[in-house]
């Protein structure tokens, strides 16, 4: 056997072969192609090797068992295949799928009874993998959590997970685990048959040796003569009725956006009919065809690749050391504020939390006692660790105790003057290396640096609201900001756990900018006598997290029409009016309609805030011509529109430089404000379409609905050269 880097087996005195696995250079356990290689040959040796008597598989890292398949790896050979050669590719990938299946198969059928101790987190292919061991036994321990989630990102499960979930745990028990991607407890799990015991932390190893010495019983389940899936197959009334109600809820989440979820569904209810090894066969097969369709490339690229790459900080400059931040300054303790300061406090920071009076300051204060509250209580920490983190926030007036901050965020009103003055008091304090950074969401960076006394220190630091929950940070680069300036950002946001991307300072950054699109297409359909409830139902198909009609009443319609009516003085005559001007001055100036802060909006709201209905008044806006949109073609005409305002936006901020990499306008829409996932992101959106085809089609939609569709310069020709973003 050669020598291995990620796994360990020490041999006891019964022959039980303890297999720990420990990858190399990795925070991570993570199955992929070096991974897997030497688990076969440890397979190998179990079976072959008369000294050993049986095997448990562990894990070296705290809190992890496995994290599943390397996507980095499946990626390989994922996208369509060259032409003219589909047939070898599709063959090629399906023997080595096939391989890989024949470790988890192999170790289970090697004679020798394998237990798994599981301590931790055990996803995606390391659930795949303890569920191809005899014996499972999990740690009484909050760090237990087991689940496939692939079903919502786009891939399914390819190691036997939609064939041995349901063996074990039944039909109706395995679908919300594989569809809506549902994690279970060691308890949860042990309820369902997913593990067979529960044991204290640290107590799994013995335990599983007890069972391998006392019972161990080395044939799965469905390798017995006789075998029956737990509850029956699929035309068991029960199991026929959970069958289509997941059909229906996965519906109902998705749409039909996400081909991923017809893939599982079809490899559970199909693969529950077949014997055992023909239903891993159909896995891979179901597989292998998802995972090359552009969708899955997309979800896979954007979801996982480029997530971890710019969380990890790739387009931070060069030849700077990382800097480190345990003092902190936060300006203005109100909404944002308040969540900066937590999520500074959170990561070890000493955060000064300054406004105008110490009741106000003590209010931001209060927002992380309640935030910290709620999470003792679900048992996420203990009160001792809110307790340190709380003291790590100090509420107050004085400017003074600043001294010493390595950082300070300033989140005060919207207001220039405002900002320029607080700006010019916390300055006072710092020392000539601390970073000045503004939390603006609508003013330019570099009119705000002429307050500070050393604009190369300024930067724009866009946080979103809530800031504990929401992960991106956009970084503005001032005129004078130094890459030295935008590095120690970087460090920054990476020691609060956010993910950055970087903007161009100028009108509604990036974020802002494209998802102003989700508000103004409607609005032009509403204009045009669409009926308001097919205008939201469509928006909330197209995946968006919230319908282009109730998102507005959220944010305030009053806040809309202020950034219009300003975009407006700041353009003059260059100033284009469109729909929602007319739609919000309608809202607004005419009715008093200012959304869900005064119960009316789009919507009307009960008083409760609980139950809300379209505004009749809408019809003022024009009589509707559209009042049913049962066609299946007439709704992806609409949904089509709605996407495509926000990804020609996100294609023109590409053109225009005010994001540069195609990945942070993929992540940064995806994490700002929820762009649908199934296609990751507004950029990946138009290569799944193709540039060329995506181009004609907004050609075609500008020549029908107006030029705000016509595709700008850079497309036009990308398409034209066969260029691509990625
Ligand atoms: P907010 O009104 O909730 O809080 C502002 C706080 O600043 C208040 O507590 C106020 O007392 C304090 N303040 C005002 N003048 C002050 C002064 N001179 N000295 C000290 N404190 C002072 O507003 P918010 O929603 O937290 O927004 C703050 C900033 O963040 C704004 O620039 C806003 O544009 C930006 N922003 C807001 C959001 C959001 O979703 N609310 C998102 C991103 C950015």
């Amino acid at each position: 056997m050669s020598e291995m880097k990620h796994w360990r087996i020490d041999l006891d005195d019964d022959g039980i072969a303890l297999v720990t696995f420990d990858m190399a250079d990795s925070k991570l356990n993570t199955l992929g192609t070096d991974t897997l290689a030497e688990l076969r040959e440890i397979v190998a040796r179990i079976k072959a090797d008369d000294a050993i008597t049986g095997a448990i598989l562990a894990s070296a890292k705290p809190g992890q068992f496995c994290a599943g398949g390397d996507i980095g790896d499946i990626r390989q050979f994922a996208g369509p295949a060259q032409p003219g050669h589909e047939a070898e590719t599709l063959a090629s990938d399906l023997a080595r799928m096939a391989r890989d299946m024949e470790i988890f198969r192999g170790l289970e059928t090697s004679g020798k009874p394998v237990a798994c101790a599981i301590e931790g987190a055990a996803l995606g292919g390391g659930a795949e993998l303890l569920m191809a061991c005899h014996y499972r036994i999990a740690a009484d321990s909050k760090a237990v959590t087991i689940g496939l989630p692939e079903g919502s990102l786009g891939i399914m499960p390819a190691g036997g997970g939609t064939q041995r979930l349901p063996r074990l745990v039944g039909i109706r028990n395995s679908l919300p685990i594989l569809l809506q991607g549902v994690n279970k407890s060691a308890a949860e799990a042990k309820e369902i048959g997913l593990v067979d015991a529960v044991a204290p932390e640290g107590e799994t190893i013995a335990r599983a040796r007890e069972w391998i010495r006392e019972s161990g019983d080395a044939v799965q389940p469905w390798d017995k003569k006789g075998f029956k899936i737990p509850g029956g197959g699929p035309y068991v009334q029960a199991n026929s009725e959970a069958l289509a109600v997941a059909a229906a809820m996965s519906r109902k989440a998705h749409f039909g956006n996400l081909r991923a979820q017809e893939s599982i569904l079809s490899a559970v209810y199909e693969g529950a009919q077949v014997p055992f090894d023909t239903g891993l066969k159909l896995e891979i097969h179901l597989f292998v065809e998802l995972v090359r369709t552009p969708q899955a490339l997309a979800m896979m690229r954007t979801l996982f690749l480029s997530m971890r790459e710019i969380k990890a900080g790739a387009n931070r400059p060069d030849g700077f050391d990382k800097r480190t931040f345990r003092k902190a300054g936060v300006l203005g303790a109100g909404l944002m504020g308040a969540g900066i300061a937590l999520v500074q406090a959170q990561a070890g920071i000493e955060s000064i939390l300054i406004d105008r009076t110490q009741e106000a300051a003590e209010k931001g204060k209060a927002y992380a006692v309640k935030s910290l509250g709620k999470s003792v209580q679900r048992g996420r920490m203990t009160q001792d660790d809110a307790d340190a983190i709380l003291a790590r926030i100090v509420p107050t007036t004085d400017y003074a105790l600043l001294d010493g901050a390595e950082i300070v965020v300033e989140a005060v009103f919207e207001d220039r003057e405002v900002k320029a003055e607080v700006t010019r008091l916390a300055e006072a304090r710092l020392a000539p290396e601390a970073i000045m950074a503004s939390n603006t969401s609508t003013l330019p960076i570099t009119g705000l640096a002429t307050a500070s006394v050393c604009p190369a220190n300024f930067i724009g630091l866009h946080f979103f609201s809530p800031v504990e929950r929401m992960d991106l940070v956009e970084i503005i680069r001032g005129e004078a900001t130094t890459d030295a300036t935008l590095a120690a950002a970087f460090d920054y946001i990476s020691m609060i756990r956010k993910t950055p991307i970087v903007v161009k300072d100028s009108r509604g950054f990036y974020t802002s900018r494209t998802i102003t699109r989700y508000l103004d297409e409607p609005c032009e359909m509403l204009v045009e006598g669409i009926a308001p409830a097919i205008i939201e139902n469509v928006g909330q198909m197209t995946g968006m997290p919230v319908g282009p009609l109730s998102l507005p009443d959220a944010i305030g319609l009053e806040l809309g029409l202020h950034v219009l009516q300003q975009t407006r003085r700041d353009l003059g005559a260059a100033y284009v009016p469109t729909a929602t001007d007319q739609v919000l001055e309608m809202l607004v100036e005419k009715h008093g309609r200012l959304g869900r802060r005064n119960g009316k909006g789009f919507y009307d709201y009960s008083e409760d805030g609980k139950d809300k209905t379209l505004w009749p008044g809408l019809g003022e806006l024009a009589t509707p011509t559209l009042t049913d949109a049962f066609d299946h073609n007439v709704k992806e005409g609409l949904k089509k529109r709605i996407l495509y305002r926000m990804s020609l936006e996100a294609a023109k901020c590409i053109e225009e430089g005010v994001i540069s990499d195609p990945r942070e306008a993929d992540v940064g829409a995806t994490l700002g404000f929820g762009f649908p996932k199934w296609t990751g992101g507004p950029i990946s959106l138009i290569e799944q379409v193709g540039v060329a085809n995506f181009v004609e089609e907004c050609d075609n939609l500008a020549d029908r609905y107006g030029e705000r569709f016509r595709p700008g310069k850079m497309l036009r020709e990308m398409g034209e050269s066969g260029a691509t973003f990625y």
